[in-house]
């Protein structure tokens, strides 16, 4: 079969790499009907040392199940299932309290033998604990919508989570890329009054605004702080979704919320120390956040997805065949897409 194969920064092939086939009883083999490429994976595209064998890339997918292991109870041959970026076995005590990120028997795709998501085929591991079945076809309109729960709707989801945002509160969002929109749709759905995006790119603003952003700060640095103050009477908002993981974007995010309100980090820390260390200590702002249980998440949202309440597949902007993978990690890296939706073609699914 083929796959994404990236070779170092800059370097993304698609090459021939073994069939995904069962290996435990646990496991599925789903052929892949569309994958997202995501911001994540642009970090080893500007950074990836080279490498003679390569990583296999995409953690977005969904896909027709095409095999079952002997010990899979809830989907069968035929399926159309969501995958979240992580695979858990759903048992756990982790994944029982619902943070299926720390399974104890969880992993990552495209590492240690399991298949990237870029690809015709994934062997998924825990096939019960991980994919979600849908009620859909393989080629329905709500393809880009319900891709976007196996990532960046559930990151939006859980930053505004994390930042407590509910009725009546200001919230802001600070990163206009797919994840901060999305956390635009996440803060309007938890009923935030007023929704600040912090951006600077028109085409992704107009989007936010459409989302339900109320307030644009283009600003950057100390100036977007003082925006930000200056929008909130002095006093900073309630809730701050962090969805870049930057240094400066952190320090802003840390800087604007308001005493006792809460930052939730969802974009990947580039920095080992959190900044703002004692004024968010004597403003008892509450910093939490990290990797989203996607997987407890897909439940909650698709209702909203398959009613059309809300629209987060609107955030891909380019959709490529699996060929043209290479151009489309260089279109979102050069801003030039927001997000890139690979649509496999029905033959190759089929394989
Ligand atoms: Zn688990």
């Amino acid at each position: 079969m083929r796959a994404t194969v990236m070779f170092g920064a800059g370097d993304v092939r698609i090459e021939t790499v073994p069939d995904a086939r069962l290996l435990q009883p646990t496991d599925a083999i789903v052929a892949v009907a569309r994958a997202g490429i995501c911001g994540s994976d642009l970090w080893p595209y500007q950074t990836m040392e080279h490498s003679g064998t390569g990583r296999r890339m995409g953690h977005e997918f969904i896909g027709v199940v095409k095999a079952v292991g002997a010990d899979v109870r809830t989907m069968k041959v035929g399926d159309v299932v969501i995958a979240p970026f992580l695979y858990s076995d759903g048992t756990c005590v982790f994944c029982q309290e619902g943070l299926h990120t720390s399974c104890l028997h969880g992993g990552r795709y495209g590492s240690d033998g399991v298949d990237g998501g870029q690809g015709e085929a994934v062997r998924v591991p825990q096939a019960d604990g991980t994919l979600v079945v849908l009620p859909v076809g393989a080629d329905d309109a709500l393809m880009p919508s319900l891709l976007t729960l196996s990532d960046v709707m559930a990151t939006g989801h859980h930053a505004a989570l994390a930042a407590r945002v509910g009725p009546g509160k200001t919230a802001a969002v600070v990163g206009d890329g797919a994840v901060g929109l999305c956390g635009v749709i996440a803060a309007r759905r938890l009923g935030a009054e007023r929704i600040i995006i912090l951006g600077r790119h028109p085409d992704r603003i107009a989007l936010a605004k459409e989302f339900g952003a109320t307030d644009v700060v283009s600003e950057r640095g100390d100036e977007a702080i003082q925006r930000v103050r200056e929008l909130t009477d002095g006093l900073g908002v309630h809730s701050v979704l962090e969805c870049v993981g930057l240094e400066q974007s952190t320090r802003t995010a840390l800087s604007i919320a308001r005493p006792g309100g809460a930052v939730g980090r969802v974009g990947l820390p580039q920095e080992e120390a959190i900044p703002e260390s004692l004024p968010t200590f004597f403003d008892n702002v509450t910093i939490a956040g990290g990797p989203a249980p996607a997987r407890a998440y897909i439940k909650e949202l698709l209702p909203d997805v398959l009613d059309g309440t809300i629209e987060p597949g609107r955030v891909f902007d380019r959709v490529v065949r699996l060929d043209e993978v290479p151009d489309g990690y260089r279109a979102m890296n050069e801003r030039e897409a927001i997000k890139v939706l690979i649509e496999l073609k029905t033959k190759e699914r089929r394989r």
